[in-house]
């Protein structure tokens, strides 16, 4: 289930689909919330099931459910499982904003990306990995002519 605390440069690019489907997600996990609160305050309510959501909004249930499914693979792609998006969900949230390790980029990295990332989509691409190497590679080998000069 896709928690409704994400952040803007996630949603940017989602398609309508996805995106009606990540409003459904929602839904239901506000009224899964609702839920806890009333059984905390002792009176019982039930969570708000696909189904009845379909018959809120007058649309047929597997067109929910495909949008939903749709939000899901654009936002964390098609083969992570319910847990995996769970833990990224929960440690995103525990690691707040992480911006680009280049130091002259100020994009952030998404927070639903793996934790080890370090760069931004641009940065992190395998041509910036390869020029950064050179870099590295280039700058030692000045500095260690310079040590024995
Ligand atoms: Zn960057």
């Amino acid at each position: 289930m896709l928690r409704p605390e994400l952040g803007d440069p996630e949603l940017a690019g989602l398609s309508d689909k996805a995106r009606s489907g990540l409003e459904y997600a929602r839904l239901m996990a506000e009224a899964a919330r609702g839920r806890r609160l009333s059984a905390l305050a002792g009176s019982a309510s039930w969570p708000l099931t696909i189904e009845e959501l379909a018959q809120q909004k007058d649309r047929p249930l597997i067109q929910i459910r495909s949008e939903i499914n749709q939000a899901r693979v654009e936002l964390f792609g098609a083969n992570l499982s319910d847990s995996a998006i769970d833990y990224r969900l929960r440690k995103a949230g525990e690691r707040g904003l992480r911006t680009c390790a280049d130091p002259n980029c100020r994009r952030s990295i998404s927070a639903l990306a793996n934790g080890r990332r370090r760069f931004c989509d641009f940065h992190g691409s395998p041509a910036a990995r390869v020029r950064r190497h050179r870099l590295a590679r280039a700058a030692a080998a000045n500095s260690s002519r310079g040590e024995t000069a």
